[in-house]
């Protein structure tokens, strides 16, 4: 069986050139992907900009080296995401409008990344194109995928591996699969075309006494629910399975009337082949799929929360198949000694080689690797290769075009020195055992 290379630098950082975002960049360019790039080729860079009050999204500075990096290159870049169904009542990011503010909020903006950022299927999500999987899905036949990818001539994948409720984990093929589709891809993918329904059990709801029914009937956009004195009433028929009440009924209720995380298997499935339709809008060579492993928390940067890390983080991760690096990064989080004070003791998955998510979630995640496989989106055996740090002149200089930074002080001190006609003495004394102390004079 074919093995894909995955390329590997450790989390661990003790001093310059040794940022994980640095890494990013070293890894990118060590693998040769950049040579598939052209000068004005237009690179949608496919990131999650994070939830209102979600910590755990990758941080905008590594966005920002990669953004550095493909414009060096004569590149146009721009830093994306889409719009989302209402997965919770309180979601910030079902309009491009609300999107970019919380994007914004969190860091993201023309000014902090260098390039625009655009929310690729447009103001309500309708922005798409239709991609025929042409018999390869598992369960997709046809899929909406956001224009502004699509149109896009490469598409670099800057994942952050984590836990997810529904899907399992989160990496590469999620971040291209639901983060490329639309919001109609999204409610395809999750298989609300296909005719599939939230779980709804009645008998669990008490109507009105529950504290949160006005929140409950506000948050279906579909107004598929109803809820009086005498109990919950959902029309299904209208429902379009976008998880808001769910979500509601699950973690805030605590009662369950609502929910349906139980699918899974054929979700997974369903966001491989929907990564597989956002790859097929690109000519071969053109997608590469970094994945950050750091903050490996149970639940995804979807919630308005960050929990803590499962494991320690380990490391940047990266493939131009996305199978492949997503497959290696839940081997490696297993293998990986649990962290206390997180789910992985909560779930009694301390010990290294204990399957950490699939312990947490009670069942297996990798879904999402068995459909890709599946149709063919990539393989799962994989060939790690460590990218050697360079800690040459050159990197330095890539990296610090300004050079020595600090000599542009020398001609301002000597105009104006910070100490100048001061009596430094009189500021202090000096520290236990310097004995003759040297008061600076200028
Ligand atoms: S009833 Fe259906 S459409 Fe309405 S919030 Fe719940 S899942 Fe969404
Ligand atoms: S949140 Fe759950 S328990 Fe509360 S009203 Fe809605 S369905 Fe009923």
């Amino acid at each position: 069986m074919s093995k894909a290379v995955v390329w590997f630098m450790e989390a661990r950082s003790r001093r310059f050139l040794e940022s994980t975002a640095i890494k990013g960049r070293q890894i990118l360019e060590h693998s040769g992907w950049l040579d598939h790039l052209h000068p004005g080729d237009i690179v949608a860079v496919k990131t999650h900009m994070g939830e209102a009050y979600n910590v755990g999204y990758l941080r905008p500075a590594i966005v920002r080296t990669f953004v550095d990096t493909l414009k060096e290159r004569g590149c146009k870049p721009f830093v994306t995401d889409t719009t989302t169904m209402p997965y919770h009542p309180w979601i910030s990011r079902t309009l491009s409008l609300d999107h970019l503010e919380t994007a914004n909020r969190n860091g993201f903006n023309q000014a902090s990344m260098g390039c625009p950022i655009i929310i690729a299927d447009g103001w309500l999500g309708t922005d798409d194109v239709i991609v025929d999987l042409k018999g390869r899905g598992n369960y997709l036949n046809k899929q909406f995928v956001a224009r502004a990818i699509a149109d896009a001539d490469a598409l670099f994948s800057l994942a952050h591996f984590k836990g997810h409720p529904a899907g399992g984990y989160g990496a590469a093929i999620k971040n291209i699969g639901v983060g490329c589709a639309s919001k109609r891809g999204k409610m395809n993918l999750h298989g609300a075309l296909a005719g599939d329904k939230p779980v709804i059990d009645t008998e669990l709801c008490p109507g009105r006494k529950c504290e949160w029914w006005e929140t409950c009937e506000a948050c279906c956009p579909e107004g598929s629910i109803k809820v009086t004195e005498k109990g919950l009433e959902v029309d299904l028929d209208s429902c379009v399975y976008c998880f808001a009440c769910a979500n509601l009924c699950v973690n805030m209720a605590g009662r369950k009337a609502i929910q349906r995380f139980d699918h899974l298997p054929a979700l997974g499935r369903r966001i491989a082949d929907s990564a597989l339709a956002a790859m097929m809008t690109k000519e071969s060579g053109k997608v590469f799929c970094i994945n950050y492993a750091l903050d490996i928390t149970p639940s995804c940067d979807c919630y308005g929360w960050t929990d803590t890390p499962l494991v320690n983080s380990i490391g940047v991760l990266a493939s131009t198949d996305p199978v492949a690096v997503d497959k290696a990064c839940i081997d490696l989080m297993n293998e990986a000694p649990g962290l206390f004070n997180s789910e992985a003791e909560e779930f009694n998955a301390l010990a290294p080689g204990s399957k950490k998510l699939n312990l947490i979630k009670d069942k297996d995640i990798e879904a999402q690797v068995y459909g890709g496989v599946e149709n063919g989106l990539g393989v799962a055996a994989y060939a790690i290769q460590e990218v050697p740090l360079d800690r040459s002149q050159e990197a330095i200089a890539r990296l610090y075009p300004d050079k020595v930074r600090a000599k542009k002080l020398k001609p301002m001190y000597e105009k104006n020195h910070p100490l100048s006609n001061l009596d430094t003495a009189s500021f202090g004394r000096p520290t236990e055992g310097v004995t003759h102390p040297k008061h600076p004079k200028k």
